[in-house]
């Protein structure tokens, strides 16, 4: 059995190939997405997770407080945040 694999940064499942991020030889990086994660390194490497917080916040397009809580939820045990 396959568990889904999220992004370690974002979240965000990644589901297709072109979901993954990449090394800076090109090669597929397992663990962030394409947002995240490019050419080796991470693509905005002084974001915090509050940023983190907000910016998936409102891609969940849910109202303020409930959207927060549960988008911190989802960050806080991945491997970018520990
Ligand atoms: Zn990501």
């Amino acid at each position: 059995m396959v568990s889904t694999t999220v992004c370690q940064s974002c979240a965000m499942p990644l589901a297709k190939s072109a979901d993954h991020g990449a090394e800076a030889d090109g090669t597929r990086n397992e663990e962030f997405c394409a947002h995240c994660y490019q050419g080796g390194s991470y693509t905005d490497p002084n974001l915090t997770l509050d940023q983190m917080v907000e910016i998936v916040a409102r891609f969940m397009q849910k109202s303020g407080d409930e959207a927060t809580r549960a988008a911190r939820e989802g960050l806080v045990d991945l491997k970018r945040w520990r």
